[in-house]
């Protein structure tokens, strides 16, 4: 197989996206010193890990997790950042297929189902795709847990957070999801909430305050980092 694998990468010849070097499968993004330099957190097998945290006394999330800690010009924010805004979606299919073999192996695996956190319909227009929703599906390649989309809606569009203090960040998430899915029953779920970046936790908090309001469930969260 290997000569067959040489001879496309005559004809498809592929870098990786960091550092350049020459790579020697079709498919991969990262040479394998790139991927294992990542920072990894090993959050994903704790319940009380510093994401968790978080959430503690705001709204009950049973456990989040983030594959990566937040380190000034890792790798994998150079694929965050192509995923983000250079339209390159096979990067963020390979940081949800990381981010699923993690989750596969831990009592994240169980969740029933997967939500993407939404995009504004505008903001997806512009983008094109959701880069939530990108990553999810690489996990669920990886998990096999389902994705469900349009499920909560994104009806407010938010501003940047960058230059919001914190209080100011939550007062702009409280209200920016609705459920528009009424036709799916909950319940008694597992549901794994995705998200590319986890910072001050408001987005998620946000999107599972709806889910809570409406059904008896429960709410796990990943991102693929945390700052
Ligand atoms: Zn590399």
């Amino acid at each position: 197989m290997q000569w067959l694998i040489d001879f496309l990468m005559l004809f498809f010849p592929s870098n990786c996206l960091v550092c350049s070097k020459r790579l020697h499968a079709p498919r991969d993004i990262l040479c394998l010193e790139c991927e294992i330099n990542m920072p990894k957190t090993g959050y994903v097998e704790h319940h009380n890990n510093p994401v968790s945290e978080i959430f503690w006394g705001r709204v009950p999330v049973r456990a989040g997790t983030a594959l990566f800690r937040f380190e000034k010009g890792s790798a994998y924010q150079t694929l965050l950042h192509d995923l983000k805004y250079r339209g390159n979606r096979k990067a963020g299919l390979y940081l949800g297929r990381l981010l699923g073999q993690e989750l596969k192996y831990s009592f994240f695996s169980d969740c029933d189902l997967i939500i993407p956190v939404p995009l504004h319909r505008r903001r997806m227009k512009q983008r094109g795709y959701n880069q939530s929703e990108i990553i999810a599906r690489g996990a669920s390649e990886i998990t096999g847990i389902p994705v469900i989309t349009h499920l909560i809606e994104r009806k407010k569009r938010s501003r940047s957070q960058t230059a919001m203090s914190r209080q100011e960040r939550f007062e702009n998430m409280a209200s920016a999801f609705t459920l528009c899915g009424y036709n799916q029953d909950l319940h008694a779920k597992k549901i794994l909430i995705i998200d590319d970046v986890i910072t001050t936790g408001a987005t998620l908090e946000a999107c599972s305050q709806v889910l809570f309001s409406n059904f008896t469930c429960e709410i796990y969260t990943a991102a693929v980092s945390c700052a």
